[in-house]
């Protein structure tokens, strides 16, 4: 029996015009990978290593919740792994539902988010269906990514930068409703056009990523790259880290990417990234035991990094954390710049601060990107001037193994997950662009096969 869902997916394949969209009824309830709030403590005792998300994310029918004035629903085409998707399923490094019972206190509307399940996702490609009675840059029929900035601009913190907002959050990891689900629900200043000569899939990936990359590096509010600086990326290879080396290339700067295997060294090369250090192949181990840091092995990676391009890098973009810290601080240049968005491998830091002060370096924190940001990222992409990692695709129904595969690091670049869109390679409305790009929008795919 055809459903809502089935006309609006035909509807969206046969590029109808906007206005028959809009007319087209919602569905009562729609598909969405989920956790639940009854199974937060399933991993308690459990190493995190061992943590399963394909144990906890489930495929749900969820009601859809009532639309606020300055709010979209989104008919989601394509949607994508990130790694705040791992930290959602294996309930680290806190579960998330007690972000969504602080966000339902705060406003009426806030209350919806506070629910006994969790639909995951910060990344999304699709139509718009419906817009709330405020909302007037965006109509139904708009073919869209969204970021995941997710914040209230009636409060003034939320002016300037409005990363800084006291009310700032992820969508999909500290609110709910987010782009692993048949319809995402999004403040329409999240939303941003959809490149043209990107499929679904393509065009799913980017938004989190990119958009973290491109503050991280060319911002004023991060990095500040300028030309000729030498930037070390970690996880050159990861979500963000093969759009920095984007940025940093795209800048005139002097990309060094760290990675862990031949394969991902020979991925960069054909990205352009001339000077790659493979860190399993030249066996670091920045660690003596749990406790103890061995500065041998940091002059070690500085001396890899000086034979490669013949100095310190300006900046060192960081995101392992724990592991990886202590040698980011030695290696960078005096007066450099440390700039760091995460720390997978533990948020206990530490590093020698002799390093730091002695040598006029900084530790910069940086957190995703405010919306004039993501659209300029957006931006870079619709152009053609970044280009999406994608490297495989996987159903709705496969969410739990492909946020296992990102959780275990077994990806290159991105992971697209399949939402409406029926199969790959649709969504193009700008083939001439795309046959003009298609080696760079495919290399990742290429590699992964
Ligand atoms: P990915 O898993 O896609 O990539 C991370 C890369 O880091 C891997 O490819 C791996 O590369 C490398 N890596 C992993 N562990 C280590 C380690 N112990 N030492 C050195 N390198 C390591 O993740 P993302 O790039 O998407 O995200 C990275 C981190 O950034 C996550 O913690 C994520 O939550 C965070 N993040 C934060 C954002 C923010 O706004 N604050 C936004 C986006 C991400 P290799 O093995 O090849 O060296």
């Amino acid at each position: 029996m055809a459903t809502e869902i089935d006309a609006i997916r035909t509807a969206i394949l046969d590029e109808a015009p906007g206005d028959e969209l809009g007319a087209l009824p919602l569905p009562e309830s729609f598909r969405a990978a989920v956790v639940r709030a009854d199974e937060q403590e399933m991993f308690a005792g459990v190493p995190s290593d061992e943590k399963d998300p394909r144990k906890s994310t489930h495929v749900d029918d969820i009601a859809i919740p009532e639309l606020a004035p300055d709010e979209a629903y989104v008919a989601v085409m394509a949607s994508a792994i990130n790694f705040n998707t791992v930290w959602t399923s294996i309930f680290e490094p806190l579960p998330t539902f007690g972000f969504l019972k602080r966000l339902g206190k705060e406003s009426v509307w806030g209350k919806r988010h506070d629910q006994p399940f969790h639909i995951m996702g910060s990344d999304a490609s699709g139509v718009v269906l419906r817009v709330g009675s405020a909302v007037r840059n965006w109509k139904p029929g708009d073919r869209v990514t969204v970021h995941c900035n997710h914040v209230d601009d009636q409060d003034p913190t939320a002016h300037d930068d409005s990363m800084l907002a006291a009310n700032q959050r992820i969508w999909g990891f500290e609110t709910n409703y987010g782009g692993l689900a048949e319809i995402a629900l999004v403040k329409a200043n999240q939303l941003m056009p959809k490149p043209a000569h990107l499929t679904w899939e393509e065009a799913a990936v980017n938004a989190l990523t990119n958009s973290t990359s491109y503050r991280m590096i060319v911002s004023p509010n991060g990095a500040q790259m300028t030309q000729g600086q030498a930037v070390l990326i970690w996880g050159a290879s990861g979500g963000i880290g093969a759009y920095a080396c984007q940025y940093v290339l795209n800048g005139g700067g002097t990309p060094v990417g760290i990675v862990s295997s031949p394969e991902r060294a020979a991925l960069l090369h054909e990205m352009g990234v001339e000077h790659v250090i493979d860190r399993k192949a030249e066996g670091f181990r920045f660690w003596s035991d749990e406790h103890t840091q061995d500065p041998s092995e940091w002059r070690r990676l500085g001396k890899a990094i000086r034979d490669r391009i013949g100095r310190d890098p300006d900046i060192v973009f960081e995101h392992p954390g724990r592991q990886t810290m202590g040698a980011s601080v030695f290696v960078c240049k005096r007066g450099g710049m440390v700039i760091t968005c995460a720390a997978t491998s533990g948020f206990m830091i530490e590093y020698d601060n002799r390093y730091l002060w002695m040598m006029l370096k900084t530790i910069k924190g940086c957190h995703f990107a405010n919306y004039r940001e993501a659209w300029e990222a957006n931006r870079a992409i619709c152009e053609g001037k970044v280009f999406p990692t994608l490297s495989r695709t996987f159903s709705l129904d496969e969410t739990g193994e492909a946020a296992y595969e990102v959780h275990h690091n077994l990806h290159e670049g991105k992971l697209g997950i399949l939402v409406l869109a029926p199969d790959e390679g649709l969504g193009v409305t700008d083939p001439e662009m795309r046959e003009r790009l298609l080696p760079q929008i495919t290399l990742f795919r290429r590699h992964d096969a």
